[in-house]
């Protein structure tokens, strides 16, 4: 079983990964679509695709484009169903950094049928997360984490949790009403605009400013 790593050494079984879609305007612009307000996408990534940091993501024989998407990662710390907003804070255990990798190719075939995105989403090692900060170290204003994906040194995505169209508290709110989230569940929360093709022998570094950072190469 997969286990998630803190920065102060302590660990989590990993559970669920869930992950919302198109959480920051510009980059649901570049997909060409912008849900209405109060709609959502999202999905479940296996938990078997999980990548620690210094792991590799590994290109797949059925894919030609495989995508980098950065995204702040949220774990869950205790069990939650039905929580609201205001309470929201209080059921994380940490943040992190992830890769939402994606086989966009795959990915578009998919929406053009209607058909679900499980293997886009959830093929071997598209999940690579950074070792997790622990929420008692994060004393500052709760949504505002800045982070950055370098693809060989050169700055790929940019983004900022400010910017994303529901926040961590909200998003929570919605997972939690609909599913029980348990500890060591993570949420990927979207992806800033800036996605891009994958090639293999890159080395990708993302990191959340101030906290940690994932360091991943592509085979
Ligand atoms: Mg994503």
């Amino acid at each position: 079983m997969a286990e998630l790593k803190f920065t102060n050494g302590s660990t989590l079984q990993l559970g669920v990964m869930y992950g919302i879609g198109q959480n920051y305007a510009k980059h649901a612009r570049e997909m060409g679509s912008l849900l209405p307000r109060g709609e959502k996408i999202m999905f479940i990534k296996p938990t078997a695709c999980y990548v620690p940091d210094g792991g590799s993501i590994v290109l797949p024989d059925y894919s030609e484009e495989v995508h980098h998407e950065v995204e702040l990662v949220v774990v869950m710390g205790k069990e939650a169903k039905d929580v609201s907003k205001e309470d929201a804070w209080d059921y994380i255990a940490g943040f992190g950094i992830g890769i939402d990798a994606t086989l966009r190719d795959l990915q578009r075939k998919a929406k053009e049928k209607g058909l679900p995105w499980a293997i886009a989403k959830g093929f071997h090692t598209s999940g690579p997360i950074s070792n997790i900060v622990p929420i008692e170290e994060i004393t500052r204003n709760k949504n505002d984490f800045e982070f950055e994906l370098k693809i060989n040194g050169e700055s790929r995505q940019k983004g900022n949790s400010m910017d994303m169209l529901y926040s961590v508290e909200e998003l929570i709110e919605f997972l939690s009403h609909i599913f029980t989230l348990q500890p060591g569940d993570v949420i990927f929360t979207g992806t800033p605009e800036g996605v891009g093709k994958l090639n293999q022998g890159d080395k990708l570094v993302a990191e959340l400013f101030g906290f940690t950072k994932l360091n991943i190469d592509v085979v």
